[in-house]
């Protein structure tokens, strides 16, 4: 099948340079996935060269599954930026902070003023927008949440986080919190419009009650969720809310393949399936999810001159979406 996409593409949640992880660690669950394989190999092996020249053939294989604009979250966020802007694509850059030292910031301190350098440095650029990313709640201190907030309100950019994306995140922060992951975040005034969520696999209804008061958004990542065994969004109950729900293929070592298309023919199939409802979730839901949503979660307001008006009237035409079915995961010259 060949198919020539018009609409342009978003890919909303992933660490570009991961690709040189690709296949190096399968068939584990999320902890034991990070905490054994996936930081030891980074502490080992990550530096601004190797991310430079990872990220430049991450970009090549997004550009080559029609993907426009990346949301990238990881270390050496610079180097990140130079590899998207000499391959033309829209990229919001994140530099991942944790608690531990990292391969470009030793503490939170370092962290904070690598991002407020990246945010001066490219807030002219025409293809690079510097975001704010504390890891996760149970990666990042209270204190840095709080202050990476502000950070991002100062400089009116996204904040983001990947967020209950799992059974065990999720039971963890109930037994040290009393609270879930997403109430926790609430309480300490971090949800608004400009904040980005990715996963939520692990929600209660009074959660996406709180997403829908607080207007954030959420990156879902089908293939990384279903292989890393982290479980299943609840999208219906949350499109059912309007919250706004774009997709991400997250990094290529848990999901594989950078191609938002495959994300999203997983997440059509897999919705459909657990919600006994083939009319559910429509495959111009899930084109709209891979392109405007991804926009509008990220403040996007253009891709190559199109508005999210201007891309929204083009999926309207589109006669049918058949081709997401029809996608062959095995097909890599589906260009
Ligand atoms: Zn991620």
């Amino acid at each position: 099948m060949k198919k020539q996409f018009s609409i342009p593409l978003v890919n909303a949640h992933t660490h570009a340079a991961m690709v040189y992880f690709r296949g190096l660690a399968e068939d584990l669950p999320l902890k034991q996935w990070l905490e054994q394989y996936i930081w030891p190999m980074e502490a080992k092996h990550v530096n601004s060269q190797f991310v430079y020249e990872q990220t430049k053939l991450a970009v090549q294989e997004m550009k080559n599954n029609w993907i426009k604009s990346l949301l990238d979250m990881y270390f050496f966020e610079d180097e990140v930026a130079q590899a998207c802007e000499e391959e033309k694509i829209y990229a919001f850059v994140w530099e991942s902070l944790l608690d531990f030292p990292t391969p470009n910031a030793k503490t939170p301190i370092e962290w904070i003023a690598y991002t407020q350098k990246l945010l001066e440095k490219y807030k002219n650029s025409e293809y690079i927008k510097v975001c704010v990313a504390p890891h996760s709640i149970y990666a990042t201190s209270q204190n840095i949440l709080l202050e990476s907030k502000q950070l991002a309100k100062d400089y009116n950019t996204i904040y983001h986080i990947h967020l209950s994306e799992s059974q065990n995140e999720f039971d963890e922060c109930i037994a040290k919190h009393n609270k879930t992951p997403v109430k926790y975040m609430y309480d300490l005034g971090l949800l608004d419009s400009k904040t980005l969520l990715a996963h939520c696999v692990r929600l209660t209804d009074q959660d996406i009650d709180i997403l829908a008061e607080t207007g954030a958004s959420i990156a879902h990542c089908p293939l990384s969720n279903l292989k890393l065994g982290s479980g299943i969004i609840p999208l219906k109950k949350l499109i059912e809310k309007w919250v706004n729900v774009c997709l991400g293929t997250d990094g290529a070592a848990s999901s594989n393949r950078l191609d938002i298309r495959e994300a999203g023919k997983f997440c059509a199939l897999v919705q459909k399936g657990i919600n006994l409802d083939s009319s559910f979730l429509t495959a111009k839901q899930v084109v709209e999810m891979m392109s405007i949503n991804g926009m509008k979660a990220l403040d996007l307001k253009y891709i190559d001159g199109k508005s999210i008006t201007d891309i929204q009237k083009m999926i309207d035409e589109e006669q049918n979406f058949n081709y997401l079915y029809e996608l062959n995961v095995w097909d890599l010259d589906f260009n």
